[in-house]
């Protein structure tokens, strides 16, 4: 007979699966207990999802109860009372990071991982067609990648994405992702599903992943862009618009560079890597300035004048966010976390400077490393494992 698992029923695994992010490690007891289910319920699920090797069985006490690696004695299936995590033998989704300048690729396991690994790093731009040399890069690193158990393709992309439509808009520092339909050239590669993530969402959902509990939050990314993306109540704020954080495009009176969105004076042309290394030359009168002299240079000088006008500027349109957005929370990732942490203690304290609920509550501004595995992690389990669109299934059981 046709088996179509219910609305429910998915809810239910996803619901599983989301506590078993945040346990790591659990029983099925455990499981049914933290999600109040009764433990038939929690049990049958279980057991579809070691069917299609979601979850994966491990035996705790063959590594005096450390988190144990995958091997194959530790890795046994259908004995009750064994404890249960999201799979980590295989690789089940392929990432793809598609950034400004490079692209990188990691097999991902359906465990979160503990941090970033990519591999395979090849330049996203070049050429008369700069899609035809992607392809061809892309393929190459195909070769290498073991892709026969996969369930998805998940790529992080910059610009404004409409994830529905699986489909770039607009990208204004890397205008050929709007022109080609890039889910069908990573299918001509890989022939699994291809999902596309706006670059700033996989971070959100990456840090949310791996910070259970952070609920609300405004997280800004700083690199060869600057970008944002908002969760509010546990979820990524979703517009009646495919756009949404993109602080980066905010003008900067006084500012007269040319952004790559074909406006003149946002805010990422001064506090990109690429604008501030710009700002940098200019004030020190040499060329060539690399990221690490920048940061040596405030090791030894401090906040200058130059710089605390861009990261003013920076926390201006921040604060206007966190005004407008009713929350108290920014999470910091990238370069500018690299840089000696008084760049982040200055940016904090302006942005707590424009902030309303600064006057009367508490405002902070936190660096955190980038957990973009994770987040494409969080995409592939959501859309792939359990999505809200069930394929019909055919099955002997009822
Ligand atoms: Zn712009």
């Amino acid at each position: 007979m046709i088996y179509v698992p219910s609305r429910m029923g998915q809810l239910n695994r996803r619901a599983l699966l989301r506590q078993l992010q945040r346990l790591g490690v659990a029983s099925r007891a455990e499981l049914a207990k933290a999600l109040g289910m009764s433990q038939p319920t929690a049990g049958k699920i279980v057991d579809e999802l070691l069917e299609l090797s979601v979850l994966e069985e491990v035996d705790l006490s063959l590594t005096n109860g450390r988190e144990p690696s995958p091997s194959p004695e530790t890795i046994l299936r259908g004995r009750p009372g064994r404890q249960l995590r999201l799979n980590q033998s295989a690789a089940r989704l392929l990432g793809i990071q598609l950034g400004v300048n490079e692209t990188s690729i990691a097999g991902l396991t359906l465990g979160v991982p503990e941090r970033d690994e990519w591999h395979f790093n090849f330049s996203s731009n070049g050429g008369l067609h700069p899609e035809k040399n992607w392809e061809q890069k892309l393929r190459a690193a195909a070769a290498q990648v073991d892709a026969e158990k996969l369930l998805g393709v998940v790529l992080s992309v910059p610009g404004v994405v409409d994830e529905a439509a699986n489909k770039v808009l607009f990208s204004p520092n890397l205008h050929w992702t709007e022109k080609v339909d890039l889910v069908s050239l990573v299918q001509r590669i890989w022939d699994v599903p291809v999902l596309l993530v706006q670059e700033e969402r996989t971070l959100a959902l990456g840090h949310q992943l791996a910070n259970p509990g952070e609920d609300n939050f405004l997280l800004v990314d700083f690199g060869d862009g600057v970008g944002g993306a908002i969760v509010v109540e546990g979820r990524p704020f979703v517009g009646t618009l495919p756009i949404s954080g993109e602080i980066g495009h905010t003008p900067v009176l006084g500012n007269h560079r040319k952004c790559g969105c074909g406006a003149i004076g946002c805010i990422e042309t001064l506090v990109s890597t690429g604008g501030l290394l710009e700002s940098f030359a200019a004030a020190s009168r040499k060329k060539n300035k690399s990221w690490t002299d920048l940061s040596a240079h405030i090791l030894e000088n401090g906040i200058e004048p130059w710089l605390a006008q861009t990261l003013d500027a920076a926390a201006v349109a921040i604060a206007g966010a966190l005004n407008v957005l009713g929350l108290r929370r920014v999470v910091i990732t990238g370069s500018l976390t690299e840089l000696p942490p008084s760049v982040i203690t200055h940016l904090s304290r302006a942005v707590q400077a424009g902030s309303m609920w600064a006057k009367f509550g508490s405002v902070e501004c936190l660096a955190a490393p980038r957990r973009r595995a994770a987040g494409l992690v969080a995409v592939g389990i959501d859309r792939l494992v359990v999505p809200d669109a069930i394929p019909q299934k055919i099955s002997s059981e009822k």
